[in-house]
């Protein structure tokens, strides 16, 4: 018997436009409100509802049928489902093109290269930082030594009195400065890009786990211009964010905490409140519950697992932070980091337990991702039984 080549198979045409994004994503509490396909769309057509807790993308033209229509679309046009980070078999997809191969059952936040732990070692940036500055830290390295021209990051609004976490663009360590510390509100930072002016600009992204897999899916399923400048993605590990709404309606209505008034806030393991009078709160994450983001309930990722690193502070070390380093951009960048005295590490070994929290919180965020959206068997592996 002759044996013969197996037939090349045949590969899906990328036809699906707006319309398939609002049925499968945006209408069924897939989509996270990353605002990928609002950058991609060539055609202007997507806007950006971030009021009374939506976080979405609209197609507010009338002429066009309707939110579930875009005449574009019906042209062929695909860009917003190539950057959709939650369409069709977005895990594997991102996966094989970052990594060369899907996941092992048992890599639950992800694959990765390097995991140390790190810290700022500027004074200043350690300061300002929600944890250490290690985010900012890396952002002023890449400014300075000319890998990045610009970093979409979040700000406060206004005087910061309001709370409202907004994206905004920084280019100088002076607007990464103010630009640091942690809002547990949304702030779709990737919506920046719309204030980039240049063309040619290299762009570092800092956002959410959601976020950090818009540059790879772009760069996969070419959605166009913007993925060519994404050239570095930060992610911070994040198991939910909540609506705007919790200051009045929690912290004001119950605790009396105005919004005006506070100027810190972190969570670990409760949700720390510091205010400007010098008071301190701490407000039991149950509470806070029912304020979590409709956008983050079904999403699987904790861990950002599709970022060129991923930061997280949940281990025994406070100032240091557990540092996922997942692509060789990422672990050049730390290697020159730490030659010229920026950064110190230690191995992430001195605290395992961190490591084994963070695959805990990840298995958790996993869980979420509903049985209807498999649009294939294997997009979620089998979570592998619990150890002990
Ligand atoms: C919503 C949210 C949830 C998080 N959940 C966890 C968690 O469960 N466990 C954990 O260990 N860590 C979590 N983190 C990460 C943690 O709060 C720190 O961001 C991280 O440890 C890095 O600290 P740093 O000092 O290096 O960051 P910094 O140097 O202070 O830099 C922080 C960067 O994050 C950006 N940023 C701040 N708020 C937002 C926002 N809302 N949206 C997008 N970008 C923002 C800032 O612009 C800045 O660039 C979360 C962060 C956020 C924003």
């Amino acid at each position: 018997m002759v044996e013969t080549e197996p037939q090349a198979e045949k590969k899906e045409r990328w036809n699906f436009s707006w319309k398939h994004l609002y049925s499968e994503v945006v209408t069924t509490g897939l989509c996270t409100g990353c605002a990928g396909c609002v950058i991609a769309c060539p055609h202007d057509v997507l806007t950006y509802d971030d009021l009374n807790g939506v976080y979405k993308p609209i197609q507010t033209e009338a002429d066009y049928g309707g939110p579930g229509d875009c005449s574009h679309g019906d042209k062929a046009c695909t860009s917003c489902t190539r950057a959709c980070p939650r369409f069709r078999a977005w895990e594997p997809d991102i996966d094989n093109f970052m990594f060369g191969r899907t996941r092992e059952t048992e890599e639950l936040s992800g694959v990765f290269k390097d995991i140390c732990l790190a810290r700022a070692a500027d004074p200043e940036l350690h300061e300002v930082g929600q944890d250490g500055g290690l985010v900012s830290a890396m952002l002023v390295y890449a400014l300075e030594h000319d890998m990045i021209d610009a970093a979409l990051v979040s700000y406060l609004e206004g005087d910061g009195s309001t709370w409202k976490a907004i994206p905004g663009i920084a280019r100088t360590r002076d607007d990464i400065v103010a630009s640091a510390g942690s809002r547990y509100t949304y702030s779709a930072n990737t919506l920046a890009y719309m204030d980039l002016e240049k063309e040619d600009e290299r762009i570092a992204l800092v956002g959410m786990s959601c976020q950090s897999s818009i540059p790879p899916v772009m760069k996969q399923r070419k959605a166009g211009k913007v993925a060519r400048r994404l050239a570095l993605s930060i992610g911070l590990l994040c198991s939910k964010t909540f609506d705007d709404a919790i200051f009045e309606e929690l912290f004001e209505a119950k605790y009396g905490l105005r919004k005006a008034d506070i100027k810190k806030m972190n969570i670990k393991g409760v949700f720390q409140i510091w205010m400007h009078n010098g008071d301190y709160h701490e407000v039991p994450l149950k509470e806070c519950h029912q304020w979590t983001r409709e956008g983050c309930k079904m999403c699987p990722d904790f861990a950002a697992e599709h970022d060129d690193f991923s930061l997280v502070v949940i281990g025994k070390y406070n100032d240091w932070t557990l540092t996922i380093v997942r692509t060789d951009a990422g672990r050049d960048l730390m290697e020159r980091m730490l030659a010229d005295g920026v950064i110190q590490t230690r191995p992430g070994d001195d605290d395992p337990e961190a490591i084994a929290l963070m695959h805990k919180l990840s298995r958790r965020s996993r869980k979420r991702w509903p049985e209807f959206a498999l649009p294939e068997p294997g997009l979620v592996p089998p979570l592998p039984p619990k150890t002990a």
